[in-house]
Parts: structure tokens; sequence; C-alpha cells
């Protein structure tokens, strides 16, 4: 089975093979990188890029910064708890910088995108080295070299120019389970949302490139795939020839490995019934789709800029489940969107009551520069939001619970990815509609696939003992 640790996909950058003989960045000397990254998986994708990078110049990672000689800090401007956190570990580096004045510190993401941002950090932070935003952040080697020849701060933030990079190394932690990312962007101006933004515009990966780095991700052993952008259903815009969203699902589940597809985020108004379709054909697309509602009113729905409305978003649950009985179904929901009456928010708790979700990621709104919510006058007091959003958590909890319980007795084929965090003895895996599930076991099943009875549930995970039959590969 696979080995366990890293995977360096693909050899490399043309900054990386200009920089393959320079002294500092590709030091014989062993350095160390600790990498904090906050917000979506596009984050934590980018930060496994950056790490693919490192790696190929001869660093290593490490828990702490203090034991490194290259921080980098991977920001997301989506929320602003994350946005103060970055400030207040900034800040924290400065002893640091003046006890190893060597160590580079670079700034990235999201946040550096937003104008005056990443200007902002170099001037009241002036121990940070590099500040670079989303676009080229392939280009981070040559970024990292400068900065150590110049002892100058570096300052590459660049508007998107629709380009994409292939052939970036990514390190990736899992062995198993790999997110490819199709495309990048997002075109949907959503009114609370920054990502365009930040992201700028869709841009879809060839099916020749995903495909060729999947196949290469199970010839390293990776049997489950997370297919992964902004917005998946609007894949293939301007690619020549067009493959759609479906397509590409297909082409995927033909791969000889491939075990589980899983794929992330949708837009209720643009998964299609060619989507639905591949998901009922295909025997590697897992049951489960993540349906992002963010209101259950349609009038707050319109002034989000969702171009759905509730009905037609029951009515896509109701397809998606009268196909898929079985299927897992997520979603996100914002709370205290600006102008959200109570009779706005008992809408969204009906919604759930009405779909039951089988899990449901709950978010304070928060205002965001540069939106057009931000300047929406009606903005709803904190405490208001605060006490709405106690009220879905318990809505949205009792749902997810009466969804597990539903699994009680049933033996589910459970994906091995090794032992619990907390439990040597016992391992955890997911189900192939992405329930948790742990049971007692020993290491070696860690990639395997075992049929598990489920014993336990509660609103996160469910609880089982393993049947004795032998074990299949993945
Ligand atoms: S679909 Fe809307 S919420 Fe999602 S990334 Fe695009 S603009 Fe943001």
């Amino acid at each position: 089975m696979k080995k366990e640790g890293t995977n360096l996909l693909i050899p490399g950058t043309p900054a990386l093979r200009a920089l393959r003989s320079s002294k500092e960045a590709f030091s014989a000397d062993p350095k160390a990188y600790y990498i904090e990254t906050w917000g979506c998986q596009m984050n934590e994708e980018d930060s496994e890029k950056l790490a693919g990078m490192l790696e190929q110049m001869g660093y290593r990672p490490v828990g702490h910064p203090q034991k490194a000689q290259c921080i980098i800090f991977n920001t997301c401007c989506v929320r602003e708890n994350a946005e103060l956190k970055v400030y207040g570990n900034l800040g924290r580096l400065k002893k640091l910088k003046e006890e190893h004045p060597q160590t580079i510190i670079a700034v990235c993401g999201c946040m550096m995108q937003q104008k005056g941002v990443g200007e902002a950090i170099l001037k009241r932070y002036p121990y940070v080295d590099i500040v670079f935003g989303t676009h080229h952040a392939e280009r981070f080697p040559e970024y990292l070299h400068r900065a150590l020849q110049s002892g100058e701060q570096i300052f590459e933030v660049h508007e998107d120019d629709g380009t994409l990079s292939e052939g970036v190394p990514i390190l990736r932690e899992s062995g198993l389970k790999a997110y490819v990312t199709i495309m990048y962007g997002c075109d949907n101006y959503c009114s609370y949302c920054v990502v365009p933004y930040v992201r700028g515009r869709e841009k879809s990966r060839t099916s020749e490139a995903i495909l060729a780095e999947i196949r290469a991700l199970v010839e390293e052993g990776y049997v489950e795939f997370t297919l992964l952008g902004q917005n998946v259903n609007s894949y293939g815009k301007g690619l020549e020839p067009y493959v759609s969203f479906a397509e590409l699902l297909r082409k995927v589940n033909e791969v000889p490995g491939v075990s589980r597809i899983r794929f992330m985020t949708n837009h209720p108004k643009d998964i299609d019934e060619e989507v639905i379709k591949a998901m009922v054909d295909c025997e590697h697309i897992t049951e489960q789709i993540h349906l992002p509602v963010q209101s259950g009113s349609s009038r707050i729905l319109a002034r989000m800029n969702r171009s759905y409305t509730r009905e037609q978003y029951l009515s896509l649950i109701g397809r998606v489940r009268s196909l898929i009985p079985n299927v897992a179904i997520s979603t996100d929901i914002i709370v205290g969107f600006p102008g959200e009456s109570e009779a706005d928010f008992q809408e969204t708790l009906s919604l759930c009551e009405e779909v039951g979700f089988d899990a449901a990621y709950t978010f304070l709104y928060s205002k965001r520069n540069h939106t057009p919510a931000d300047r929406m006058a009606d903005q709803v007091p904190e405490d208001v939001k605060h006490e709405r959003f106690n009220r879905l958590v318990e809505v949205v909890n009792r749902s997810a619970a009466e969804r597990n319980a539903a699994y009680l007795h049933r033996v589910e084929d459970i994906l091995v990815e090794g032992p619990s965090k907390n439990r040597p003895d016992t391992l955890t895996g997911r189900t192939r509609s992405g329930k948790t599930v742990n049971f007692p076991g020993d290491q070696s099943l860690t990639g395997t696939l075992q049929p598990v009875r489920i014993t336990k549930t509660n609103s996160f995970s469910l609880f089982g003992e393993r049947i004795e039959v032998p074990a299949k590969e993945a």
C-alpha cells in the first residue's frame, strides 16, 4: 500500500529550474520552513504547493516558527477573524526576527490581493521580507532568492492575467486522499464575497492536465480524489475543446486505480442534470454533495446575488434525493446578512428542517471591504446575529444527528485513513458519503477498505466495529 508522508509530484517550475544552482535558496545545509494557513481548501492547496517548492529547495517542515528559516503566512480575507489573527501572529514574530535576522518571513494569500493591504503590512511590520499575492505564487523560489540576496523587502502582488501554471510541485500530506484543483477563480460576484476580487475570473485547467495529475497520484498510491474549485459546476468555460464538468467527472471515473471521487464546491444555480446523472452512473463518484444555500429566504438570496430562490433550491434537493436516495447533503449558511429580518431567518430555519442536512457550516455574516453587502445600510446588530446563530446551530445539529442515526446497524465500507488523533488504538476513516467513522483496529489497516458495522452515532461522527472478513484493497 501507499507509503506514508510526502509526495513530490511534478519536477518543477521555470522559477525552480532557474534557481537550482542558487547557494542561498538551495543550500546543502538542511533548512526548515513553517507554513501557517488560514481559509479554504484552495488556500490549503496553495500551501501544499509552497511546501512542495520549498522541499525541492532542500527545506524540511517544522511545527513551530521558532525553528524555521523560512516562515510563510498564507492568509484569507473571507472572514475578519482570520485577518485579525494574521496581524496578531505577525506582531509576535518581531522578537523572533530580532534574535534570528536571517529568518525570512513571507506573507501571501487572498489578503494580499486587497488594495493597500500588502503595502501596509510591509510598512507596519518592517521585518516582513516578502509579500506576494495569489497570482504567480509559483514564482515563490525566485522571491525567496531575491530576498536572501538583496536583504530588501519584496512586493509581488499582481493582477489576474488569466494564465495558469502547471507543473508546480505539490507536497501532499495524506498519502491516500488528494485534492486536485480543476479551476481557479469565480465569476459569480455574490454580494458578500471577496473571492472574485482576490482570486480573479474563472480559469479551468485542461482535462488532460487534471487526468495526468490524477494518474501520477494513483501511481503513488492515492485512491481518493476531491476535485476542487470555487464553483466546479462552471468548469470548462473557455476551454478549447470544451469539456463540461460532467464529462470531466466521467473521465476521472475511468482512471484505473481511482476508488472514490468527491468534488466541491457547487453552486446551486449551476449544477445541472448531467452532473447528477454522472453521479448516478459512475461507480467511483461518492454519494455526497455540498450545496451551499446561504439563506432560506428568497428575498435575502436576491440581495446576496445568488441567482436562485428558496423554491428552486428545494426542487434541486428533491431531484438529487430522488435519483440518489442515500446521498449525504451538506451546506453553508450565513446568519445575519444585511437586511435579514426575523421572518427571513425563520425561513432559513424552516428550510433546514425541510431538507434535513447531513452537515451545515454556519457563519456569522462578516463585513468585507469592497463588497456590495459591506455598503448595505441595514446591517444586523451583533447580538441579534449571535442569538440567531445559536438557534440555527441547534437545528442543524439536530438534523445531522438524525441523519447519522439512520446509519445505525448498517455495514459501511470505510476507507481507513489511520489512527485517530487522540486514541492510537482507534482507527478513523470515512464512508463513501463522507461520514467520519471511528472503530477499534490496528494501524496496519490504513489505506484499506474495511466493512464496519455502525454501533453508535452522534451529530458529528459514527462509531462502529469491524466485521471480520478479508480486507479489500482500496
Ligand atoms: S460563488 Fe459566490 S460565494 Fe462562492 S466564491 Fe464565487 S462569489 Fe464567492
